[in-house]
């Protein structure tokens, strides 16, 4: 396994490997990019056919993290953890302390969250042998309700968000009542997104592999429900991925046609040519990263102790640097893909200094 020379491999600082014997611990942190603040990202558990897989992941991961949290204005850097194991079967407290111990060596040049495969209980028992880890403590939210450190509803809310911004640029409309839009994957984020198209009068179509969220969604959203592989062929104005990644690929955009595609799955494009393909086909592509980021948006705010307001103001500027992508996009002919990831690296470049726009305003 190479690291220098892999293809995914884009100048990261810092690629840990870590193995505690006792524990059977085995997992790698990837440090991408600390220019804009300590590297921030996700703990994941899979159970990875090997390490390159492994190795693939955590780089590819780290470097959208980079990217996520410069196009959000963040003073953060990229940075992701994968731990190599069955996230039901593979995690003992030694395991998990064993893998705190290894963030604390890094003296914070890496902080950790929940992600696929670790979540409150995880972050709780990573909090015993590491100060950085986020999402370990219970916050007061804009209602004064007391929630867990768990950003997903944040992440939902910065989702629908900046549908709403892709709705109003494709199709021309503010309303959202009787829009029709197909959820794939019904957990922490398509549920919450949910909630909120249905407060707005959405029409819902929903797709799980889980009985118990397709149960749910049917209960609480009033959802229609289709079998997963039907998702994508729906006759819908938007189609929202909230599953898992590489799912806008050759196979299908034979079926899908949405003219919206508008979700929080991370990594949807299976290669950067299929962004080129929407923008052909005039189906408006909201770029993952930048429509995902309330979550990281969240985390960063209950770093910094900043309040459930500030933070909230910060998620919905989403939809004002979305709306730039779209106008961008449209005036050059480039994917929103393109211009996501140059605006990104124009912010990186700037040290940070250059905030989304809506920011910018409410600041001055
Ligand atoms: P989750 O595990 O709570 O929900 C994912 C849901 O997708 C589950 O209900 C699962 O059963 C379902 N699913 C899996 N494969 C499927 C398939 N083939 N067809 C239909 N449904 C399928 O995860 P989440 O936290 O809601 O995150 C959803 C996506 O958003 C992930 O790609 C994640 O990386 C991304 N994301 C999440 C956050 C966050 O704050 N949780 C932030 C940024 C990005």
């Amino acid at each position: 396994m190479s690291v220098f020379a892999h293809p995914d491999f884009d100048r990261h600082e810092q690629v840990v490997f870590c193995h505690d014997q006792a524990s059977g611990l085995k997992a790698i942190i990837a440090i991408h990019n600390t220019r804009l603040g300590p590297a921030l990202g996700g703990c994941r558990m899979f159970p990875y056919a090997n390490d390159d897989d492994a190795l693939r992941d955590v780089l590819r991961l780290s470097r959208g993290m980079t990217l996520k949290s410069s196009l959000a204005g963040l003073k953060l850097g990229g940075g992701k953890a994968v731990i190599i194991g069955d996230p039901h079967t593979g995690k003992s407290q030694a395991l998990l302390h064993a893998m705190g111990d290894f963030i604390e060596s890094l003296g914070g040049r890496y902080i950790t969250a929940a992600d696929s495969g670790t979540g409150d209980a995880e972050m709780q028992a990573f909090a015993q042998r590491t100060r950085h880890v986020m999402g370990a403590t219970p916050r007061t939210l804009l209602d004064g309700s007391i929630a867990s450190g768990d950003p997903s509803p944040s992440t939902a809310l910065g989702v629908f968000v900046g549908l709403k911004a892709a709705v109003r640029h494709r199709l021309g409309r503010d309303d959202l009542t009787g829009l029709k839009v197909a959820i794939q994957g019904v957990g922490h984020v398509g549920l919450g997104l949910g909630r909120h198209l249905k407060a707005a009068g959405a029409e819902l179509w929903v797709a799980d592999i889980f009985d118990a969220n397709v149960q749910q969604a049917m209960e609480e959203l009033g959802a229609n429900v289709v079998r997963p592989q039907d998702i994508y062929g729906l006759d819908v104005d938007v189609f929202a991925p909230c599953a898992m990644g590489g799912i806008l690929n050759e196979q299908t955009l034979e079926v899908l046609r949405a003219p919206v595609i508008a979700g929080a799955a991370n990594n949807q494009l299976a290669t950067p040519e299929i962004g080129a393909e929407l923008q052909r086909r005039e189906q408006l592509y909201a770029p993952d990263y930048a429509i995902n980021a309330g979550g990281i948006i969240d985390v960063y705010y209950q770093r910094i102790g900043g309040s459930a307001a500030q933070s909230d103001a910060h998620v919905r500027a989403i939809g004002d640097t979305l709306q730039q992508i779209f106008t961008r996009a449209a005036a050059s002919g480039e994917p929103t893909s393109v211009i996501a990831d140059r605006l990104a690296l124009e912010r990186l470049q700037a040290g940070g200094d250059a905030q989304p726009e809506a920011l910018q305003r409410q600041a001055s």
